[in-house]
């Protein structure tokens, strides 16, 4: 039988039984244990049944993806939540996060939330925004967690997937979590420092059913930018969706100062935004530090 894990801590992995509609206790095989393996939330099982409570974990699927924080397989959707104020809009961790999204080959889902508090004055800042987002095929959604506007979008986006949520704390990812799963009851606004830095080590992890269909993580992830460490410099010029589009002369070009680069040339004849290429310069020189470090 299939069964897909939704919640897996230090000793205990719950596995959802399709065939059967029913969650049970899953107990991995010892080939699995000596293979070395671990088990993750969103893992794709082979089971079979040892008794009423208790399935035998034969074989783990083949992983899509794995995102360290929280631990997930198979994640599908990954929301980022910005907000415009408290915390305010940094295109500079939006641009980090989605080269996230990129490493860990997740579909980012852009959300600006607390649109409530945009004002007048902040049309055509926010207009400029949406326009090099949008520009690059990340289609930010306005959302408020207060007036429920663009929920519906966001419902959407997510509908039949597995998604997770990650952005800076305080953004409302509990917010607006607790709004679209009904009982998911996170707490909101009182995450306090010491607890914050708990979570990044967290190992438990559940998928709430989302009703619309699909699953959605109740851990929030990826709360900062962690790019240097799990990204190789060379790397880094890939996961800025837009700069694939042009050639370099050199293969393994890092878009400096190195000559007959494409990616600059686009910059000079308007075709990347300037700030994108900016979040880019910033991300490298954290990962050329990193380098030099060890
Ligand atoms: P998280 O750290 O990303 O999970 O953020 P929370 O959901 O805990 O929200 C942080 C604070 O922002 C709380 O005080 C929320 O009540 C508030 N908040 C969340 N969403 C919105 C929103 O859309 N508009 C406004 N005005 N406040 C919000
Ligand atoms: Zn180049």
């Amino acid at each position: 039988m299939e069964g897909l894990v939704i919640a897996r801590s230090g000793h205990r992995t719950e596995v959802l039984v399709r065939e059967l509609g029913t969650v049970l206790l899953g107990v991995p095989r010892g080939k699995i244990l000596k293979a070395g393996e671990r088990i993750y939330a969103g893992d794709q099982v082979e089971v079979k049944l040892v008794d009423k409570e208790t399935v035998a974990i034969e074989t783990i699927k083949e992983r899509r993806n794995l995102i360290p924080q929280p631990p997930i397989a198979n994640a599908e959707r990954l929301v980022i939540v910005m907000s415009w104020r408290q915390p305010p809009f940094s295109n500079k961790v939006l641009d980090g996060l989605l080269a996230q999204a990129e490493f860990f080959d997740i579909q980012p889902v852009v959300v600006l939330n607390k649109s409530d508090r945009m004002r007048r004055r902040d049309e055509r800042n926010l207009r400029y925004w949406l326009d090099i987002y949008e520009g690059i095929g990340y289609r930010p959604l306005l959302t408020s967690a207060v007036t429920g506007c663009g929920l519906d979008r966001l419902e959407e986006a997510i509908r039949g997937y597995l998604a997770v949520f990650a952005g800076p704390s305080g953004t409302g990812k509990s917010s607006l979590l607790n709004l679209l799963i009904p009982g998911a009851r996170l707490k909101t606004g009182e995450v306090s420092e010491k607890l914050e830095r708990g979570r990044h080590v967290t190992t438990e992890v559940r998928l709430l059913p989302n009703p619309k269909g699909g699953w959605v993580a109740d851990t929030p992830g990826f709360q900062k930018v962690d790019l240097p460490r799990w990204v190789a410099t060379e790397t880094l010029p890939y996961l800025f969706k837009e700069f694939r589009d042009y050639r370099c002369e050199y293969n393994n070009c890092l878009h400096r100062s190195e000559p007959n680069c494409g990616v600059r040339q686009a910059l000079e004849e308007g075709r990347i935004a300037r700030s994108r290429y900016e979040s880019y310069l910033f991300w490298l020189q954290e990962s050329l530090k990193q380098d030099e470090e060890v």
